[in-house]
């Protein structure tokens, strides 16, 4: 299947995307209901454009600044980019963040609730939010943790923050597919359509268990330098 013509980046963007679609009819659900969010983080704009080109419009970032300094130039030259918010967040750049992102998948903590909901207030502009979740509970891994989540939600709620869903990270190696049924039944528990969660080794078992939103990066462009 591969065309010298094409650049790598986006003859793997057509496998996942066929992945995606085979894992999707597996477990009796539309492909277009799922999200991928070509992760681009560390690439430079170089790397980026192949895929712009061929129609992927849906990216993730990690960090605010990289964000700021790559993507207005690439979202002038392409009406209709989606950029996705995928790293923590400090809440002194929400403001950033806001003007910048068209989705937030960091909301971890009533500091942050606080300092978006102000922020989307001032800018009149309001990215979709996904509550992260320390799923495995683990000491030093970002997000909720489970038991503090019916809290922050209300929290988000009584803020207006336009929370579409919950976004993890499970434990680095071991099955992930406990953790993403969790966090699926945490979704449903509470009412939330979205679930951020699958990337680039276990994509696939997080769209059979409901993700609508996938990040991958390593799968797509190659490791990161
Ligand atoms: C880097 C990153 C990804 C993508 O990881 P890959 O293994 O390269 O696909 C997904 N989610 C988050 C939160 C990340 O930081």
């Amino acid at each position: 299947m591969t065309d010298p013509e094409q650049p790598l980046a986006a003859q793997r963007l057509a496998d996942i995307q066929t992945a995606i679609a085979r894992a999707a009819k597996l477990a009796g659900r539309a492909p277009a209901d799922i999200s991928l969010i070509a992760v681009s983080k560390t690439q430079p704009a170089d790397a980026i454009a192949p895929l712009i080109a061929v129609g992927q419009r849906v990216f993730g970032e990690n960090r605010v600044q990289e964000a700021a300094d790559k993507w207005p130039a690439l979202k002038e030259a392409t009406p209709g980019l989606a950029l996705h918010l995928i790293g923590q967040l400090q809440s002194n750049k929400a403001e950033a963040a806001v003007a910048l992102f068209d989705a937030i998948h960091s909301v971890d903590r009533l500091s942050l609730v606080t300092a978006l909901a102000r922020a989307m207030d001032k800018a009149g502009r309001r990215p979709a939010c996904f509550v992260q979740v320390n799923i495995g509970d683990e000491a030093q891994k970002g997000g909720v943790a489970t038991a503090d989540l019916p809290a922050l939600l209300a929290e988000a709620r009584a803020a207006a923050l336009p929370v579409a869903g919950l976004m993890c990270l499970p434990p680095a190696a071991v099955e992930p597919a406990p953790y993403f049924a969790l966090l699926a039944k945490m979704a449903r528990d509470h009412g939330l359509p979205g679930l951020s969660m699958g990337m680039s080794g276990d994509f696939e078992t997080a769209v059979t268990i409901g993700a609508t939103h996938v990040r991958v990066g390593t799968a797509l462009f190659g490791p990161r330098a």
